[in-house]
């Protein structure tokens, strides 16, 4: 049987086991979670996430040194770059305008007496950008600071490229540990099934259903958004600038999806979502070493979509207008938030205060969605690492392009 198939049964598997026992055995429910769920989510999640910030550092030296000239990164890196701010800005127009038509915060009503939430420092932006050259790089592999270990990494490929023949061991050595962590990514996707079906059913076990049935509405606009984005956004991009069919993408990227549907994380999906970007999408390693990387740390246009729709939600519920200026101002701070969002599950939340503030909305809106969170977070978080997989797929294919004309 197939990976993709394997992980699919997983998750039908966990959702329909967690319902059943969040319905019917609500007791049991806790020592499962304890004994089986829990554990069989944790070993598969700590598994992958082992293998992140080597396979980052590794594949990105190695993906500097394979462009050569420096030239091309910085030719890839504003081409990247350019499709994650457009994505992302998409992604919170079609956010805004869908609950802008369908008006989640009037259907129902919303209890905001006793809406309490405090919210998070979220770190500025400003800082992330700033602190964007590490002091001091073992600190950045340790605490697995994402961006910084780019930085790192790209300066370290470039010294490579440029030193040539006298520091080829240690490219050699760079290369074969890459092989030997690509090696255990296979390892880790065999207990995959497995894992999800953990994950899953710890996730919806634990969920309270009447909070989903109040919520019901504004769910689906988030849902409904995902969707468009990701058919209509990705779809076309795929088609028109990746040359790829959008049937091949999404069914060959399927595994890695499923894989971020269940760990709600970015950065553990993305040793998957490299190898499948490379094995079942054809993109160079050199180019999705430096291009999913850099999407897992700042695309999250998933997370985007959740921001733009929970603030016309929020602001509905609280009977507040916004103008079009400050749609503007929420399209610009999520596009920001989005950037400053690390891809780890619920971080995206934390985020939205920042975007609720902005524009004077109340940060305690957060508490009446927080409920249901979880269960967006599994699907923003399948965007977004497929929105980094279109990216890579898009640059691919306008790279291979300029090498044809240059021959
Ligand atoms: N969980 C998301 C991710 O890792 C981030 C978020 O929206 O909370 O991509």
């Amino acid at each position: 049987m197939k990976l993709t198939t394997k992980i699919i049964i997983g998750l039908i598997a966990g959702a329909i086991v967690g319902i059943l026992l969040n319905l019917y055995a609500p007791d049991l429910f806790s020592a499962f979670d304890t004994y089986l769920f829990n554990p069989l989510g944790t070993i598969f999640i700590n598994l992958i996430s082992m293998l992140v910030v080597p396979i980052v550092l590794f594949s990105i030296i190695l993906g500097v040194t394979g462009l050569g000239e420096p030239k091309s990164l910085g030719r890839i890196g504003i081409k990247t770059v350019s499709f994650y701010l457009l994505t992302t800005a998409i992604a919170i127009v079609i956010g805004l305008g869908l609950s802008l038509i369908i008006k989640p915060g009037l259907v129902g009503d919303f209890d905001t007496s006793g809406a309490e939430y405090s919210a998070e420092e979220a770190p500025p932006v400003s800082d992330t950008l700033l602190n964007i050259i590490p002091v001091n790089p073992f600190e950045a592999l340790t605490s697995g600071n994402m961006l910084q270990i780019i930085v790192f990494a790209v300066l370290v490929g470039f010294a490579l490229t440029r030193l040539g023949e006298k520091t080829k061991g240690i490219v050699n050595l760079i290369e074969q540990g890459n092989e030997i962590m690509m090696y255990l990514v296979g390892l880790a996707m065999k207990v995959a099934p497995y894992g999800t079906f953990g994950l899953i059913a710890s996730a919806i076990g634990s969920q309270g259903f009447s909070a989903i049935k109040a919520m019901s509405v504004y769910m689906l606009v988030v849902l409904g958004a995902l969707l468009i984005h990701t058919i209509v956004t990705y779809g076309s991009s795929v088609y028109f600038l990746g040359g790829m069919n959008p049937v091949t993408f999404f069914k060959g990227f399927a595994p890695a999806m499923g894989v971020g549907f269940s760990t709600s994380s970015s950065n553990a999906t993305l040793p998957l979502s490299m190898e499948t970007a490379q094995k079942k999408l054809g993109v160079p390693e050199p180019i999705s070493s430096f291009v999913q990387p850099l999407g897992a740390t700042i695309n999250m246009d998933g997370t985007a979509i959740m921001q733009g729709v929970a603030t016309i939600f929020i602001a509905q519920v609280f009977a507040t207008d916004l103008s079009f200026t400050q749609l503007l101002t929420v399209v610009l701070t999520a596009v920001l938030a989005s950037i400053g969002t690390a891809g780890v599950p619920g971080v995206g939340l934390i985020m939205l205060a920042m975007v609720l503030q902005s524009v004077d909305l109340p940060v305690e809106g957060i508490a009446l969605i927080i409920g249901i969170d979880r269960l967006l977070d599994m699907v923003r978080t399948s965007v977004n690492i497929t929105g980094d997989a279109a990216c890579a797929v898009v640059v691919a294919n306008t790279e291979k392009k300029r090498k044809h004309k240059a021959v």
